[in-house]
């Protein structure tokens, strides 16, 4: 084995592979802002297509694409409904009020995901006192939930609600396509009753930089104004979309490497002392599991893995592990290893 270190802290942490690198520098570029990059439109072109709507927009951060989408859909004032999990919600720094004044209703639903019920229950009755609901938000895979996979039953479902209450419906779709490969549902029935919906190309596809949403052409001209608005419009962007095609064309299918991936690391957890992790939400490429039975806290968990040359995030008693395309699975038997030593001598 290497001397680098196995990194499991998340799957942004993958480093573009030689043959991505050889694509980015033989791309055709051009100004981007002027919708004249030959790379970066082909990469939308695809996106829309692979969602099945009628355009695309390159953006330079997944972060950027839930933002924008949410200053398109509402006013401030306004109610988001999404699970009180979503990255939307925790991970944008307020954003979501800083930038459009709208507040979230975060919905309760084990596994990062809330049910049709609660979603209708949450829809406020028209009137001077509620704020008005304006979007419903859903997160294809959960991150905090695990990886967990929205059925597309559920996703079709909160489709009708949104149309009966005249609601927009937006998903964050960072690991859209490891949800995809897990389930076999095509990329393009998830995101049918949607009214915007991204991918990051930073996550388990292994490019540098970059997110692309995609809508209706109405929806990606206003989002292109709030693009440029905000800074995110660039020039020679085709030396990064160009990863995008290629991990479009090359890291899809073998996401279902991760899951297996996951699931073999899941599973041997699930065996070791004073670590329990929940099966049912290892769906695709992030295993949490919790130490409580270990004695340990997750800074002390992770320092000492770290200094056996494994890297996992956590905080509590919780830890996540991110499988991708930079971990083997013989990496992950090393951090299997490396795990069952130290809960073993930390019960010794
Ligand atoms: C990573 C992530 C984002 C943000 O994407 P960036 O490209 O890092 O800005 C949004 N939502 C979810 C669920 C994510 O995991």
């Amino acid at each position: 084995m290497s001397d680098r270190p196995i990194n499991l802290y998340s799957d942004t942490q993958t480093q573009p592979s030689e043959a991505m690198r050889q694509a980015m520098a033989q791309a055709p570029v051009g100004d981007e802002q002027r919708g004249e990059d030959p790379s970066v439109n082909r990469l939308c072109d695809m996106v829309a297509e692979l969602l099945g709507k009628e355009a695309a927009v390159f953006m330079p951060s997944g972060t950027m694409c839930n933002q924008i989408a949410i200053h398109i859909h509402c006013r401030p004032g306004e109610e988001i409904i999404a699970h009180k999990s979503a990255h939307i919600l925790n991970f944008e720094g307020g954003g979501t009020a800083a930038f459009s004044g709208a507040q979230v209703h975060g919905l309760e639903g084990d596994g990062g995901i809330y049910s049709l019920e609660d979603a209708r229950a949450a829809v406020r009755p028209i009137d001077r006192y509620n704020p008005q609901t304006r979007l419903i938000a859903v997160e294809q895979t959960s991150n905090q939930g695990g990886g967990t996979i929205w059925p597309l039953e559920r996703i079709q479902g909160l489709g009708e609600l949104a149309a009966q209450h005249g609601l927009a419906y937006h998903m964050d779709g960072a690991r859209l396509l490891n949800a995809v490969v897990a389930s076999g549902v095509p990329a393009k029935a998830y995101a049918a009753p949607l009214d915007s919906v991204w991918l990051d190309l930073s996550k388990g596809l292994g490019c540098p930089v970059g997110a692309v949403l995609a809508g209706s052409g109405a929806f990606i001209e206003e989002a292109w104004r709030l693009k440029q608005r905000t800074g995110g419009a660039m020039r020679q962007a085709g030396i990064i979309a160009a990863a995008g095609v290629y991990a479009l064309q090359n890291n899809v299918q073998r996401l279902g490497e991760d899951h297996a991936n996951a699931r073999f690391l899941a599973e041997g957890l699930r065996n070791l002392p004073g670590i329990t992790v929940d099966l049912e939400t290892v769906q695709t490429n992030i295993v949490f599991f919790d130490i409580a039975g270990t004695g340990m806290d997750a800074e002390r968990f992770c320092t000492l893995l770290k200094q056996r040359g494994i890297i996992l995030g956590g905080a509590g008693e919780r830890i996540r592990a991110v499988t991708h395309l930079d971990v083997t699975r013989a990496e992950i038997e090393a951090a299997l290893d490396a795990i069952r030593h130290l809960v073993t001598e930390a019960a010794a």
